[in-house]
């Protein structure tokens, strides 16, 4: 019998940081709609704004699959949409003040339309703080709830429209698989599919690993029929994902481990395979024979690194060291052809010295990223890191991540120069931002491509002759054959 219910709760880091051995419990049966929300949404609208990583991104797709099903169309602007809800990120201190500046603007449009419900979900609403403030400060708020009970959507957003009273589930448990719900996609190109979920790592400085629960992998049945599904529809590009994508299936105990799903992904005939987020730590030959050896598994590589000096990654707890991870890279580079490597590196950790930093602007001019994802390092509540003196004054973070920029971006520069000439292969996705006569379209080794072709082409993988190279961009035009 299901249970209707809705509880209470706020999230707590205590119950967060709890593991079991236990397997997660797969929930087929998960989605909860209540006889009088069915068609709840007809005639009305639904604002989300979706911040931070791709998982959250299929979070948000999810949202608006379960909302769509309940009657609601989807809005680009929430001054007239009924439903507004803000799927957050906790990854940093920005993403935190952009959200909390957006629930404060919005403190006049519920006073002028009492009737909007307004919603706070994702990684920020999994946080003791963030929960508290929004309670204490932004009345506004109606609807909070995290991570692990979008499925509960229909009754939670039930509840806040019949009792006009605040809404607040937040669970923080290890959390389950759950199946069948509801996908409203942005793209009819490119999807997201998510092939586990959570993290065990517990890298010092995140809060991944409290806001995500434990790592648990879907079963590769689930996964593999998804695919197909999308190859059915027509879909040309799949991005596998995961917080770790590496560890996948190692909870399930059954010896089936991403090299595995990779390969049987690939068989599905889906023109194009993606993945994020990739672990060092976890990173196998048997995964790179897999990447080398199939065409449908783009020669891509997203692999965070986050420093180069040992004594930092030990502090960090990534459990690999700077030898370690090159050791990796090289392998990458010479097995998987024409291979793309892009990472993530925080400056500024506590205790970082000068000396420490260099060692990592060392190691970014040895290695020659395609890019890098550059971050300023900033406490998360709760987490290990958080508890170290954050002795690195802002004004010297700001000037590491000044020099780690430029050093990136001369790598970048550098390596996309050396396309020049040649011909790639492109998703073409659409006209590009800056301008319309010239269409836009990603590399199979994720560049960003603008080029002279045919608009005809748009949602084709077609070629295109690189002429010349930017920073973070290649231009071209459209070749035939
Ligand atoms: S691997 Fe580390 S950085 Fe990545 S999500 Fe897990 S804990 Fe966070």
């Amino acid at each position: 019998m299901k249970d209707y219910s809705v509880y209470f709760k706020k999230p707590s880091l205590k119950e967060a940081r709890r593991r079991s051995r236990e397997p997660s419990n797969i929930n087929y049966d998960g989605l909860y709609v209540p006889d009088d929300m069915h068609g709840i949404g007809k005639g009305k609208k639904y604002y989300i704004r979706t911040y931070g990583c791709q998982g959250n991104q299929a979070d948000g797709e999810t949202i608006s699959g379960i909302l769509e099903l309940l009657g609601y169309e989807k809005s680009d602007n929430f001054e007239n949409s009924h439903i507004i809800l803000l799927n957050t990120c906790a990854i940093r201190e920005n993403a935190h003040n952009k959200v909390f500046g957006e629930v404060g603007a919005l403190k006049k449009l519920k006073a002028n339309n009492p009737e909007i419900v307004i919603g706070v979900c994702g990684c920020m609403a999994q946080e003791e703080g963030v929960v508290e403030k929004l309670l204490r400060t932004y009345p506004q708020v109606d609807l909070i709830f995290g991570t692990h009970n979008i499925n509960r959507i229909p009754i939670l957003l039930r509840e806040a429209l019949f009792s006009k009273e605040k809404v607040v589930e937040v669970l923080s448990i290890a959390g389950e698989v759950i199946e069948n719900l509801p996908v409203a996609r942005e793209s009819k190109l490119k999807a997201w599919v998510n092939i586990m979920f959570g993290c065990d790592k517990f890298c010092t400085y995140c809060i991944v690993p409290f806001t995500r629960g434990k790592e648990r992998s879907r079963l590769k049945e689930d996964i593999i029929s998804e695919v197909e599904g999308l190859v059915k529809d027509g879909y040309q590009e799949v991005t596998l994902l995961g917080q770790n994508v590496n560890a996948y299936g190692q909870d399930l105990d059954t010896g089936y481990d991403f090299a595995n799903l990779l390969e049987e992904v690939a068989k599905t005939g889906i023109p194009r395979i993606r993945f994020v987020t990739s672990h060092p730590w976890n990173f196998s030959d048997e995964m790179i024979r897999v990447i080398a050896e199939y065409d449908n598994i783009m020669p891509y590589i997203h692999l965070p690194i986050q420093s180069g000096d040992d004594d930092i990654l030990a502090k960090m707890s990534r459990r690999y060291t700077v030898e370690e991870y090159k050791g990796l890279y090289y392998k990458l580079r010479n097995r998987v052809k024409n291979c793309s490597i892009t990472t993530d590196i925080i400056v500024g950790f506590p205790g970082e010295s000068e000396a420490q930093f260099e060692n990592t602007l060392k190691l970014v001019k040895e290695l020659d990223f395609d890019s890098a994802y550059t971050f300023i390092y900033s406490p998360r509540e709760g987490t290990p890191a958080s508890k170290m003196r954050d002795d690195v004054t802002h004004d010297d973070k700001k000037v590491r991540l000044q020099k780690l920029i430029k050093e990136v971006s001369a790598s970048a520069l550098k390596i996309n120069k050396e396309y020049v000439g040649r011909t790639l292969k492109v998703l073409v996705e659409g006209t590009s931002k800056k301008n319309e006569k010239i269409l836009s379209g990603y590399s199979e080794e994720n560049k960003l491509v603008n080029f002279k072709g045919r608009k005809d082409d748009i949602g084709k993988i077609i070629k295109v002759k690189i002429t010349g190279a930017k920073t973070w961009t290649l231009q071209g035009e459209q070749v035939d054959g």
